[in-house]
């Protein structure tokens, strides 16, 4: 009997942290010869408790612990660095190989609500002109437990949860470095141990992916899981958007309204999706853009996030005036929609998204270039769903 992954070249042990629950199964019953329900008995172990190995479940035999450490491992990311901001943010920044890191970070909002913003690539090929990720190039897609690896992280930062209202991480947004979409398979398994009641069970609100958008994909993912949606629209129009947002050359902002509609149709609730807009100075602040966006997003039920662009070297763009963007938000007002401003949180411990991996990059000399590009993008983290 053979149970190492099947998916890589070398003799590597399974890495559990990844698995949803049938995969799990399926590992129990067809490789190990052992009952379906050890497979949520270890989940808990992994999401609830925070184990990283074998020897601390015990309510599993020394048998079947000893056969479970022959072929698999719980191996969360490294932390190679963890910072709690004076506003009580905390980021990490993790090692997932070859030098590689990305980053998360948890942003209390008000008494209740914490929100990890959690990355699913090291880089991202889809190059908008305006993020500091997209400049650095695509390095590697992150796998299932290198995505939920951060959730695990930030909850053990927390102490196990002692009982389900107890809860370090209370909304998850795919708001880090890299496409989610792009890393399709690996995103969604990820977000099934999220909503997973033997993982983070987190309600399906609490969960929100962002994507550029990707639409053959958007419309996937309507077919295989329920969760959240905000668009990175940032322009009304495709002359503009085709600039900022190179995608939408392959997928015009109509066809991108439409897959967003598709997948409010799928969900079958009141939902709305959340449209992301980041003001840069002069680009697209004006109010004939105001007016143009209200226009056209009339035809979707959602809301309007307002990003103040997050300067970094050499980015090419400025963030407009506090006043410009009050004034951008007054002009959404008048046109009916609310708009709330994401503000940056976690400034001391450059909780910016980017930045603290250019520190460790540069500890290491192992790329000088991250120290001008990566001073980025401050959190995009504030977002999330209501409630
Ligand atoms: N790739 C996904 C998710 C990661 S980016 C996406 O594009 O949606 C998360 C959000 O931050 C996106 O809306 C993105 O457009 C925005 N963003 C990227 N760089 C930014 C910057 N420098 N300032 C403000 N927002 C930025
Ligand atoms: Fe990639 Fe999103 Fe950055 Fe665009 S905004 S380059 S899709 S991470």
């Amino acid at each position: 009997m053979t149970c190492f992954d099947s998916t890589s070249s070398t003799s590597e042990k399974i890495n559990l942290l990844g698995k949803t629950l049938p995969q799990l199964e399926e590992f129990f019953v067809v490789q190990l010869g052992e009952k379906k329900f050890r497979a949520a008995q270890i989940m808990k172990w992994m999401h609830h408790r925070c184990a990283d190995s074998f020897e601390q479940m015990t309510d599993l035999s020394k048998v079947l612990r000893e056969k479970l450490n022959a072929c698999a491992e719980i191996r969360p990311p490294k932390v190679v660095l963890e910072d709690i901001s004076s506003d009580g943010t905390r980021k990490w920044v993790l090692e997932v190989g070859n030098g590689s890191h990305v980053e998360a970070v948890l942003i209390p909002v008000g008494d209740n609500r914490r929100t990890l913003c959690v990355s699913s690539q090291v880089g991202c090929s889809l190059d908008c002109s305006f993020c500091s990720t997209g400049k650095q190039g695509f390095q590697r897609n992150l796998t299932p437990a290198e995505i939920i690896g951060q959730v695990w992280v930030a909850q053990k930062s927390f102490g196990p949860r002692k009982d389900s209202s107890n809860r370090p991480v209370t909304n998850v947004v795919m708001m880090g470095m890299g496409e989610p979409l792009m890393n399709y398979q690996p995103a969604v398994d990820a977000m099934r141990i999220m909503l997973d009641d033997n993982g983070y069970g987190l309600s399906k609100r609490r969960v929100t992916l962002s994507t550029s958008g990707l639409v053959p994909q958007l419309d996937q993912l309507g077919d295989d899981i329920d969760v959240s949606l905000a668009i990175s629209l940032h322009a009304p129009n495709d002359e503009l958007r085709n600039q900022l947002v190179p995608i939408n050359r392959k997928y015009p902002i109509q066809e991108l309204l439409d897959a967003c509609k598709r997948y409010l149709k799928k969900c079958g609730d009141s939902r709305e999706i959340t449209v992301e807009y980041t003001l840069m100075a002069g680009i697209n602040d004006q109010q004939q853009h105001a007016l143009e966006l209200a226009a056209l997003l009339k035809q979707l039920p959602c809301k309007i996030n307002l990003i103040p662009f997050n300067p970094f070297p050499d980015s090419g763009y400025e963030r407009p005036s506090r006043n410009q963007v009050m004034r951008f938000q007054s002009w959404l007002h008048e046109q009916g929609y609310s708009a709330p401003i994401r503000t940056t949180r976690g400034e001391d411990i450059d909780a910016a998204c980017g930045q603290l991996v250019g520190r460790v990059q540069d500890k290491t000399r192992r790329s000088a270039r991250y120290a001008d590009q990566n001073r980025i993008a401050a959190t995009q983290l504030d977002l999330p769903p209501s409630n």
